[in-house]
């Protein structure tokens, strides 16, 4: 019951957060910046979030914050003193939004691994998830046991192919941070990660939308 009502407030600030990060993306791109995927077992994740979402909304929550780079885009995507200060305002703003029900206090910051495959040819191919599951296997290989943390979060300098600045998987751990390494974007998609969806938000660029692409 608690965490459903914070949940909506979350849901509201997304929407406005939402805003903001449209701005700051629109002036370069033009176009939507953001993105939502099904958990990667979004069933067992809503079921637990009707059942038992206390657990998932509420409490302090550990995210692995891993940085990656690329043989055609070399170089730390974002400082991590620039992390740790985004982050710390994260977590105030997860703790403001659920009334001191959830907070963020153990983030933990990875060097830069380099990818196996170049940047070009994520973008190309549209492979989000293999840009994923690279990442934390090479978290892993370093020595972090991916599985013990809430979320993580995938950061990369921008692939223009993306066509989005952040991805979240719905009610389940993980966001993409696609050249987009603001308190906003982050604090927007760790809010899909708890399970809020957009609220107010009329979007109609899908050409097969009935009311046809436009906004
Ligand atoms: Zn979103």
């Amino acid at each position: 019951m608690k965490s459903r009502r914070w949940l909506g407030r979350i849901g509201m600030a997304a929407a406005i957060w939402m805003g903001s990060a449209l701005g700051l993306v629109r002036g370069a791109a033009g176009q939507v910046n953001d993105w939502l995927l099904p958990g990667p077992n979004e069933v067992a994740a809503v079921e637990q979030l009707e059942t038992a979402g206390s657990s998932w909304t509420t409490g302090d929550k550990s995210l692995l914050y891993i940085r990656v780079d690329f043989s055609d885009m070399p170089g730390d995507p974002v400082s991590q003193a620039t992390v740790t200060s985004n982050m710390a305002q994260v977590n105030a703003n997860l703790s403001h939004y659920s009334y001191g029900l959830m907070t963020l206090p153990d983030v933990t910051v990875s060097e830069t691994f380099r990818m196996p495959q170049t940047a070009a040819w994520y973008g190309e191919n549209n492979e989000r998830g293999r840009l994923r599951t690279d990442a934390l296997a090479a978290a892993s290989a370093a020595g972090y046991n991916t599985d013990d943390y809430w979320s993580h979060i995938f950061a990369f300098d921008r692939i223009d192919d993306f066509s989005w600045a952040g991805l979240a998987f719905i009610g389940a751990g993980g966001v993409w941070l696609n050249g987009a390494f603001n308190v906003g974007v982050i604090t927007h998609e760790l809010g899909h990660n708890l399970g809020a969806r957009h609220s107010s938000f009329w979007d109609t660029t899908d050409p097969a939308d009935i009311i046809g692409p436009g906004k």
